[in-house]
């Protein structure tokens, strides 16, 4: 129903007027004296937090408003679980400028991974096959150029053997349209049979091969030779969600949590935003940073332009499911093998939290995307905890399947706060949207991981945030009734 309505005002082009006052009961342009901020920032996760302290920092008033009881949203850490798993963003690139400032800034500091003294072990059907086997197994049945490459690389090895970009900015250019093609077709091109594409949908960063832009691709491979090239990542000592906590700590004004908006209103001369309670509440400026799955839910009265309409629309989040379990007995210990699987089972892939030294803290964190993640969206936690025991019991027989079921990560359509784990370009979209999509709105900015355009994850939140505040500051320059 939101959706339509989203729609159908959005192709009429809104600018506020009669159906705005209609949506959120008077119109943005109002008595300046009653605005409850210079600048609503939606969203207390990194890109929100970093433009709200970039203007507070240049002294205006700013209200960040979060729907969660919690800090950081993607950056989410288990701290009541043993080692404090991430269930969100926890790999720090080395080239991450401002996550590392602020990082410092706040005197966090970063920490190596733990060593994998104990490498992987392959599950394919029924099968456990070491990964040293994996090239000369009677199971591996991929074409014999690509036997070699584990299951879990074979989707970024045969692309970074034609990678045509050579920066992070290529992605961008007019000549990277070529590379608008789906994975599937792209790497079947390339020599992948069936079973190799098989075994990239299995953790494939996406929905599916056939609905993944080899630009994205292209794009990530880019990023992540740079980012190498610059040194290992690193994690936030104590826990990623420690990053958006300190950042929201510093803020003269507190986040306001449990603020859920259902509703935003701009156009060019103030903003406003309502939220489910009924509340309203303005500012000359608002910045959303609500990953578009959560926008195109709640009702937006603003002039986007129509590829932003589009993008809202139509962008499309990687699903991921996270089984966080507790082992009950060190069942790797019984039968020899290393507690990391890679499997084709409905688990996808098991990782095994690891102390500083690299001993398994004995708990796995299973972690279904594409595809399977959205199979097991719908699950309950009993159903889950249900299938992580049947199926362990069936690969790992020593484990008994005696797990429990610590937590389970939805990062999926249907978490009403996220949509998904992290976008990604499908064919047709990146060479139109591409650095297209942050453009102001009236006095409604766009921010979040979705618009970043140097970077991907964190950083790009980090990057869209201080675009978006510096978009804000420049708008606000000459209006007389700014904070000076
Ligand atoms: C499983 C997983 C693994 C990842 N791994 C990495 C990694 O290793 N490295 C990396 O760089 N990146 C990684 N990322 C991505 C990174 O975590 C995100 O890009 C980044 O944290 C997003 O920040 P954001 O501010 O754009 O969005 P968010 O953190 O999602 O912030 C948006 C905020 O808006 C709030 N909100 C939603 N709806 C409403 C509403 N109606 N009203 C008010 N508030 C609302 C949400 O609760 C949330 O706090 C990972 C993400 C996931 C999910």
């Amino acid at each position: 129903m939101r959706i339509k309505a989203f729609t159908r005002r959005g192709a009429l082009g809104l600018l506020g007027g009669a159906s705005s006052a209609a949506l959120i009961g008077c119109g943005p342009r109002g008595d300046r004296g009653a605005r409850d901020a210079e600048v609503i920032v939606i969203g207390a996760g990194l890109s929100g937090l970093n433009a709200a302290m970039i203007l507070a920092d240049q002294g205006m008033d700013v209200l960040v408003l979060e729907a969660s009881s919690r800090i950081g949203g993607r950056m989410k850490t288990l701290d009541a679980l043993p080692g404090r798993p991430e269930a969100g963003g926890q790999q720090v690139g080395a080239g991450y400028g401002r996550v590392r400032g602020r990082a410092a800034d706040a005197g966090l500091t970063f920490e190596d991974f733990p060593p994998n003294r104990f490498g992987e072990v392959l599950a394919i059907g029924d099968t456990l096959i070491p990964a040293a086997e994996w090239a000369s197994h009677p199971l591996n049945a991929l074409p014999e150029p690509l036997k070699p490459i584990p299951p879990g690389r074979l989707f970024f090895s045969l692309a970074a053997r034609a990678n045509p970009f050579q920066d992070v900015y290529a992605w961008m250019d007019e000549a990277a349209g070529v590379h608008d093609v789906p994975a599937h077709s792209w790497m079947a091109g390339r020599g992948a049979n069936e079973e190799a594409l098989r075994l990239m949908n299995v953790s494939l960063n996406g929905r599916d091969l056939a609905s993944y832009s080899m630009i994205n691709v292209f794009r990530s491979l880019a990023l992540y030779t740079l980012e190498r090239s610059m040194g290992p990542s690193q994690a936030i000592t104590g826990g990623s969600q420690r990053l958006p906590e300190a950042m929201a700590e510093s803020l003269a004004r507190p986040v306001r949590t449990g603020a859920n908006v259902a509703a935003i209103e701009a156009d060019g001369a103030g903003a406003q935003v309502r939220l489910a309670g009924g509340e309203t509440l303005r500012a000359d400026f608002v910045i959303s940073t609500l990953p578009f799955p959560v926008m195109r839910q709640i009702g937006v009265e603003a002039p986007l332009s129509a590829l932003q309409r589009e993008a809202v629309e139509a962008m499309a989040y990687t699903p991921i499911v996270q089984l966080h379990l507790e082992a009950e007995t060190p069942f790797w210990e019984a039968d020899g093998l290393a507690p990391e699987m890679w499997t084709d089972s409905p688990l996808e892939r098991v990782f095994a939290g690891r102390a500083a030294d690299g001993t398994p803290t004995g708990m796995l964190t299973c972690w279904l995307d594409g595809m399977g993640g959205l199979s097991a969206s719908t699950m309950s936690d009993g159903e889950l905890e249900a299938l992580a025991q049947a199926e362990l019991a069936r690969l790992r027989p020593a484990s008994g399947g005696r797990v429990r079921l610590a937590h389970a990560q939805r990062w999926t359509p249907y978490n009403a706060l996220a949509g998904g784990a992290y976008m990604h370009y499908q064919p047709g979209q990146a060479p139109a949207w591409g650095g297209q999509l942050a453009t102001p709105a009236g006095r409604l900015h766009l921010a979040g991981e979705h618009l970043g355009v140097l970077h991907t994850g964190m950083e790009a939140a980090m990057e869209s945030g201080e675009n978006a505040a510096l978009a804000v500051l420049d708008a606000a320059a000459p209006y007389p009734g700014r904070a000076q």
